[in-house]
Parts: C-alpha cells; sequence; structure tokens
C-alpha cells in the first residue's frame, strides 16, 4: 500500500488514502474486480458526496495470462517485464480498465485497436471509442463513444476483428514493433494506418 494525498475537486477538502500499488489478479480476484469495475479509481468525498476519479501508478500482473499492464503517467522502458510476457503501460484508469476487459475477453488489443479505427471510418465520425465487451454467442464486440453529452455504443461483427488479424498476419512488421511495456491505442497504430 501506499499513502496518496488528494483534494476534492468540488469542496477542496485533503485527505490521505491507502491504496494498493499492485494487483495479482490471480491471486487477488476480488481486488480485480476493484480494478474492472473501476471502483478503486474512485473516491467519495465524506464531506460533499462528490465522486472523485483518482489517478495513481499501478501494477497489474495476471500471471495465469502472462500479462503485465502498467498504469503510470509517466514513459517507462521494457525493464522488469518476464520472457514471454504481453507488457502494456497505459496512462488514465479508463485505459487500463479498457485493456483487462480486453485480455479478459480473450481478445489481441492490436486487432481491438485496429477494429476501432476500422469502426470510426466507417461511421466516418473521428471519436475516442472504447471496448465494452464481447458477446460469446456470435463474437460480436460492443464498443462506445461519447457524442452529444452521452455515451453511443456500436455493435462490431466478429469478422470485422478476423479481417483485421487477416492485415496483421500480412503486415509482421507490426506485431513485431510491439516489444517491451508497449502503449497500445489509436496514437500508436497512426504510426501504421492514415
Ligand atoms: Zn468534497
Amino acid at each position: 500500500m501506499s499513502s496518496l494525498t488528494i483534494e476534492c475537486s468540488k469542496c477542496g477538502a485533503r485527505h490521505t488514502l491507502e491504496v494498493p500499488q499492485s494487483v495479482n489478479a490471480a491471486a487477488d480476484p476480488e481486488l480485480k474486480e476493484r480494478v474492472r469495475s473501476g471502483a478503486l479509481f474512485t473516491w467519495s468525498c465524506p464531506h460533499c458526496g462528490t465522486l472523485n476519479l483518482l489517478n495513481f501508478p499501478f501494477l497489474y500482473h495476471d500471471p495465469s495470462e502472462h500479462l503485465m499492464i502498467v498504469l503510470s503517467e509517466t514513459p517507462l522502458g521494457a525493464e522488469g517485464v518476464p520472457e514471454g510476457y504481453t507488457g502494456r503501460q497505459v496512462r488514465t484508469p479508463g485505459d487500463l480498465i479498457e485493456k483487462v476487459k480486453i485480455f479478459d475477453a480473450g481478445l489481441n488489443d492490436l486487432l481491438v485497436e485496429m477494429c476501432k479505427f476500422v469502426t470510426c471510418q466507417e461511421l466516418k465520425k473521428e471519436v475516442p471509442m472504447r471496448f465494452v465487451r464481447l458477446d460469446g454467442a456470435d463474437g460480436e464486440m460492443t464498443f462506445t463513444y461519447p457524442e452529444g453529452g452521452e455515451m453511443q455504443l456500436v455493435a462490431v461483427g466478429f469478422n470485422v476483428y478476423e479481417d483485421c488479424a487477416g492485415i496483421l498476419r500480412r503486415n509482421p512488421h507490426i506485431r513485431e514493433s510491439v516489444t517491451g511495456l508497449a502503449t497500445i491505442d489509436q496514437a500508436w497504430l497512426s504510426q501504421f494506418f492514415r
């Protein structure tokens, strides 16, 4: 645990919270769920009741999936990623939650970013998309994006994912460029697709 001093965004009251620095998702499913639901990164001010969002450095480790995701606002190197592991760096709790959902669904996050790009092109929108879920029955993916002050949902067929997988197979340099603690997002993808 580490101490985090925070200030309520509404009333300015200051508090010190004890927050975990990491989770072993296989050993502590309860804490994993607090990460996945976002509960770990919210805090209700006891004075005014405002729900505040927290952002603090955090390591998500799932040994059963050979997965390490580091939440950090400062750039990190590849150090500390064991051989054979998937290493990712994210900058916000929202990014971390999305990655956990993607990997929990058994999906490849490179392909999910490609699916978002393709879906934005089809909708003719430039919006930040987030993966929400994979529907087990027919493999339909649900993404969400903000529009007009609301969150819109868009369903994307699994064929889009498979098409992206084909593109990735034909372009091995994309996959090979991903090493260490990689940041895999739309900015990363834009070096390959424009
Ligand atoms: Zn407050």
